[in-house]
């Protein structure tokens, strides 16, 4: 198996710390030039067929066109104010085209640094706004779904999964959160009434500790990469509702078109009480999420206690993120992306298939431009992507999944590539 690829660089190796790495035994990383469209070009000249959009984010594509104009423009006028006293063009038309596109519930939006800053600016609002409706600090707890992901910051932890996520390195430094099971109903496939019976339990006996239930709709990304019934999603709007329990909706992964609707909430049809959004918001280019609510959550907040909602990060609103944020959004509005997303899922579909039938294949599925081949056996990330490398392709499992989220203006003919060439190396395990 060939290294000559992996772009060794000492001071990388000793100094910087990567995404969930060991700084005793590091997996390679792989120096990047330059990209462009889908492709990577790493120092050597190698260019590689992107699947992974940069972790879900670079739906336009690298180096594009039009969102680097209007940095420019942006750029040129003022990269950043405090938004303490200011505000400027760039977040109110931003504003504008988030409610346009969001649930019809939702009123008023807060503008965070990233996704698990959202995440923990949701469960702050739950919080307030429960104090504040109840008059009590007794329901300030949160129940969640298994194998969900929200992020790697304290409050965002202790609602990942407890087993595939941080809680065992924290132990009891991280808050006690009420899980219930994953739904296995798949999405399109028949729901089973049962599924919702541990939720309804849990807020039967502990309503009166719960502010609100947390999950990521449709979608449940780095927790496992599954897709559930909606129908799930619906019966857990009614417990909700029926235990004065506040939903919140992290759409950081499902938002902007990724599971075929411009956001997975669509799918079920029912509306949460505040909804996150991040990585796609700025097509990949600087971080920034958003947190909207609704007038009734955001207006109980203000009559709480605090009087005011808690937080307000240095880079809130920031008129750089939100000019590569209208861009972006400006971009997706100019096409009819549910054809295209359609369109891509039908390549997938297609070309994902013949996983299935691979040895150490536990399961094969796809939803939007999301395709998932599950393994029955974690996969040796560090041998896997040596030979994506050696294909001319970069994608990143974890765990058992293997999965490909590629930029939205990838042509057929790369698609398939990737593809074809991920499932051959998967056909070479030999691990399994
Ligand atoms: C990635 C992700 C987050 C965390 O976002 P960061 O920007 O990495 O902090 C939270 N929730 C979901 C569903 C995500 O996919």
């Amino acid at each position: 198996m060939s290294n000559s690829n992996i772009n060794f660089d000492s001071f990388d190796r000793e100094h910087l710390w990567h995404p969930y790495t060991s700084t005793i035994d590091p997996l390679p990383t792989y120096k990047v030039a330059s990209a462009e469209g889908v492709r990577l070009r790493l120092a050597d000249g190698t260019e590689l067929i992107d699947g992974m959009s940069s972790w879900w984010c670079v739906v336009h594509g690298y180096n594009n066109p039009v969102i680097n104009e209007a940095i420019d423009q942006q750029i040129h006028k003022m990269s950043h104010v405090m938004f303490g006293g200011l505000t400027h063009d760039p977040a109110i038309q931003l504003g504008k085209m988030l409610l346009e596109i969001a649930p019809p519930a939702m009123n008023n939006i807060f503008y965070a640094d990233s996704g698990s800053v959202a995440t923990e600016v949701a469960m702050k609002m739950a919080v307030q706004a429960a104090v504040s409706r109840y008059g009590t600090h007794k329901k300030t707890n949160f129940v969640t779904i298994r194998n969900g992901y929200h992020g790697d910051t304290w409050n965002a932890m202790s609602v990942c999964d407890p087993v595939t996520g941080m809680h065992g390195a924290f132990g009891t430094a991280l808050p006690i959160r009420y899980f219930v099971p994953q739904p296995r109903s798949r999405f399109g496939g028949e729901w089973d009434p049962e599924e919702i019976k541990p939720l309804k339990a849990t807020l039967e006996q502990h309503h009166d500790e719960i502010a609100a239930m947390i999950l990521e709709p449709i979608v449940q990304g780095a927790g496992g990469m599954w897709f559930y019934h909606p129908q799930f999603l619906v019966e857990a709007r009614r417990l909700c509702d029926e235990y004065g329990i506040y939903l919140i909706f992290d759409e950081i992964a499902t938002g902007f078109w990724r599971t075929g609707r411009i956001f997975a909430w669509e799918h079920a049809g029912v509306q949460p009480d505040i909804m996150l959004i991040g990585k796609a918001l700025t097509a990949g280019y600087l971080t920034m999420s958003a947190v909207l609510t609704t007038k009734d959550v955001a207006d109980t907040i203000s009559r709480g206690e605090a009087g005011v909602m808690m937080h307000g990060p240095t880079f809130m609103g920031n008129p750089l993120a939100c000019a590569i944020a209208i861009a972006s959004l400006r971009l997706l509005q100019s096409q009819d992306m549910s054809a295209r997303i359609a369109h891509i899922n039908e390549v997938i579909n297609q070309a994902i298939a013949p996983a299935s039938s691979l040895r150490g294949v536990a399961d094969v599925r796809t939803i939007g431009a999301i395709g998932v081949i599950e393994t029955t056996t974690p996969v040796d990330v560090g041998q896997f992507q040596r030979r994506c490398v050696d294909k001319g392709i970069w994608v990143r499992p974890f765990g058992k999944n293997v999965y490909v989220m590629p930029p939205y203006i990838i042509s057929d003919d790369d698609l398939n590539h990737l593809i074809k060439s991920t499932i051959e190396i998967l056909a070479e395990r030999q691990d399994i």
